[in-house]
């Protein structure tokens, strides 16, 4: 069973809930440590990140939920550091997830915003060749090797959110597995661990969690680390899907996962 969930955001980001409240609801779904993985603060504005003046607020606040629930939970201190997020000191937190949630292209047209935004910067930045924005996309999530700090990998084919809604990628097509093979295999040799991320299910965007099957083999294969995590920004996601993923993981070959324990990441057998 899964016991653990360092990936949930708040009103201090895009969550609908505060972190105390989430805490409470992944304490009464059964967890015994969760982890708050703020949205780090952008270079332009955006309606999901945490701004930087607000960062030391909200550092005090989960070190005192911290203190508030020892004995009862275990709170960490996380933040969803992206590659393209504001300069910051990631040192200060129990522990860094790496994201990519924007392509490299004009506007920074964001990955997971909605299906329109997917169809659009795919015709209009990547002339309708989707598999160069699968490319560009994976080519910025490498750079999470080169940042020691993060340790954990965020949604690794986030790009395919609204493929249950239209059809948007080839996850089949020779490019996209290259590009996404190639980022695996960069981020593994930099002993990076990789979420099994549930948090477009209980968005209702998808059936499934990222990353796909048939990349979560591969990662088996080539002896990647995963963790599981729900990504929830409402107290009902707190712990969704948790079961299927624990699943997919098992019939993927892997017979253990990794949590954050203290201060470092250990395996643990599922
Ligand atoms: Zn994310
Ligand atoms: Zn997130």
């Amino acid at each position: 069973m899964i016991t653990q969930n360092l990936h949930m955001h708040s009103t201090w980001d895009d969550g609908k809930n505060s972190i105390e409240e989430m805490i409470l609801a992944s304490k009464a779904a059964g967890l015994t440590s969760v982890g708050v993985s703020l949205h780090a603060p952008m270079p332009v504005a955006t309606d999901w990140a945490c701004p930087m003046e607000k960062i030391p607020a909200y550092v005090a606040e989960v070190r005192a939920l911290q203190q508030k629930y020892a004995g009862e939970i275990d709170v960490y201190l996380g933040i969803e550091w992206d590659v393209t997020a504001q300069e910051l000191d990631l040192t200060m937190y129990d522990y860094v997830i790496g994201s990519v949630h924007h392509v490299p292209a004009e506007g920074f047209p964001g990955v997971d915003s909605n299906p329109e935004t997917t169809e659009k910067y795919i015709r209009e930045q990547y002339a309708g060749d989707a598999d160069a924005a699968a490319e560009a996309y994976f080519g910025e999530l490498k750079k999470v090797a080169a940042r020691p700090e993060a340790k954990i990998v965020g949604h690794l084919d986030l790009i395919t959110k609204f493929d249950e809604i239209g059809h948007f990628f080839n996850p089949e097509s020779p490019r996209y597995r290259k590009a996404a093979l190639a980022a695996m295999e960069k981020l593994i040799a930099a002993g990076k661990i990789f979420e099994v991320n549930t948090g477009a299910i209980s968005r209702g965007y998808r059936t499934t969690p990222y990353p796909s099957k048939e990349l979560l083999g591969k990662l088996h294969e080539m002896g990647a680390k995963v963790t599981v995590s729900a990504d929830a920004h409402h107290v009902t996601g707190v712990t969704c899907a948790f079961d299927l993923a624990e699943k997919m993981v098992k019939d993927a070959g892997f017979e253990e996962i990794w949590v954050l324990q203290g201060k470092e990441f250990v395996p643990v057998k599922i």
